[in-house]
């Protein structure tokens, strides 16, 4: 999502006269787009503004002005505090302000000190920012939904992201359009919570997100339509039946399990047990038999015990991954899990963390493995490091590399499979 946004700070910037530059030292405009996530993405954010200080100093010298802003969700759980810390930051912007952006800038360089806007504002950004996209690739985003009112006592989202909102759908089809105009077949909807999809409809009516896919499906011109994050609570019917009737709605899901223990999952307030997971995932393996799953893990949660542990272990077994990511817990400040006592030692989370990976790893082996020998398409939008390599995603977000001509960039072409590594797959066109 951050990613999202950064594309649209430029949009919003670029009438302004701004260009996107490589290095930031020559800037005028340094803004560091920021994750809270975890503390480890949140102290990054530190360690880069001691560089951007230094630059700072050094434009300074060379009669050179440069503004340094600080946005996402750093910048939100932060606020003032942050500007104390960092003195070299002119402007702390929140995720929900930075439609703001070109007036707060202005505000920023007109006076001397800084300025803080981490106020969640009545006006949506959507209703503020550009209208038509400027060319974003072949495979571009489209954020949908933010926030999230679920509240999982690990979780910084609620209280960075504010409360769960979701987007007009005339607005979504509208935005799919102007990215379709310019080039893109595949997009990939992103909400914190992307399930909890709650648009109003051209009809006046709720849509959900599997009616928000179909209408997007019959989109003139995408071939490729992909969504991220889900909530396993908010897998509904009318989402696992658009997996079943719609072609262009690829084959792989990103669903969250976190832990395969069900006390551990109540104390996450996951609000859902072990089997309810098992239960969807049938249901969708059923609508769509090559349907694969990828998933987030924390390891060492307050309380988890090896039982627990072996527990996730078991769940992976049993159900099977494509791909995962996999965390130590980061206490986050505000949390309520951040307050409990039961705190699991550094040693035992990175243990766990060590086998649940070796078992995940093995998991997307043989998946990748599996693939080899068989036909699939894949959508080339990135050139490979060797000269007349190209690179693309198969329907299940692998890597494939194969030998092309630069002509075949940015087109769906059917490929063999000839190897599988542990993170990429090798290929042949058919033809081509
Ligand atoms: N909305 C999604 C997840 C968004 S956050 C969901 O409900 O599943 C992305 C991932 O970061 C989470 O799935 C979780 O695995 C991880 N994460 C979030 N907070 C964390 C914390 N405090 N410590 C470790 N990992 C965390
Ligand atoms: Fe965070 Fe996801 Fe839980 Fe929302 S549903 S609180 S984003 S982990």
């Amino acid at each position: 999502m951050n990613v999202y946004d950064s594309a649209r700070m430029v949009e919003l910037l670029t009438p302004l006269g701004y260009t996107v530059i490589d290095c930031a030292e020559d800037a005028h405009l340094v803004i560091l787009n920021t994750c809270h996530i975890r503390e480890k993405a949140a102290e990054k954010v530190y360690s880069e503004l001691g560089r951007l200080r230094r630059a700072k100093a050094s434009a300074a010298e060379e009669g050179r002005r440069m503004t340094i802003a600080v946005a996402g969700c750093v910048a939100q759980a932060e606020g003032e505090e942050m500007r104390r810390r960092a003195p070299v930051v002119d402007l702390v912007v929140g995720p929900q302000a930075y439609h703001r952006l070109p007036e707060l800038i202005a505000q920023v360089e007109r006076r001397q000190g800084g300025l803080t806007d981490t106020n969640f504002p009545v006006e949506s950004k959507f209703d503020l920012l550009p209208d038509t996209r400027s060319p974003q690739g072949i495979a571009p985003f489209l954020s949908v939904q933010e926030g999230c009112d679920k509240f999982c006592s690990f979780c910084v989202v609620p209280y960075t992201r504010g409360a769960e909102s979701s987007r007009p759908v005339a607005q979504i089809l509208a935005e799919a359009q102007s990215l379709l105009a310019s080039g893109a077949q595949e997009i990939t909807l992103l909400g914190q919570n992307v399930n909890a999809y709650h648009g109003t409809g051209p009809d006046g009516e709720t849509w959900g997100l599997g009616r928000l896919l179909r209408a997007l499906a019959a989109l003139t011109g995408l071939t490729r339509l992909r969504y991220t994050t889900s909530h396993p609570l908010d897998m509904d019917a009318a989402l696992i039946t658009a997996h079943r009737d719609l072609p262009v709605l690829m084959p792989f899901l990103h669903l969250p399990l976190q832990s395969g223990s069900d006390s551990i999952l109540a104390a996450m307030n996951r609000r859902h047990k072990l089997d309810d997971y098992k239960e969807r995932v049938a249901a969708l393996r059923a609508a769509r038999p090559d349907l694969a799953l990828s998933s987030d893990f924390i390891v060492g949660f307050p309380g988890e015990s090896d039982r627990d542990f072996e527990a996730t272990m078991q769940a992976v077994r049993e159900i099977g991954f494509a791909q995962a990511y996999y965390f130590k817990y980061s206490p986050r400040p505000g949390t309520p899990a951040a307050a409990l006592a039961c705190q699991v030692p550094d040693a035992v989370k990175s243990e766990r963390l060590t086998a649940l990976q070796a078992l995940l790893n093995e998991q997307q082996r043989t998946f990748n493995r599996a693939k080899v020998g068989s036909v699939m398409p894949v959508l080339f939008d990135r050139f490979g490091r060797r000269p007349g390599q190209l690179v693309g995603r198969s329907p299940w977000m692998q890597a494939v590399h194969a030998e092309l001509k630069s002509t075949a960039f940015g087109r769906l072409i059917e490929v063999r499979v000839t190897a599988a590594g542990d993170n990429s797959l090798a290929a042949e066109p058919l033809a081509f």
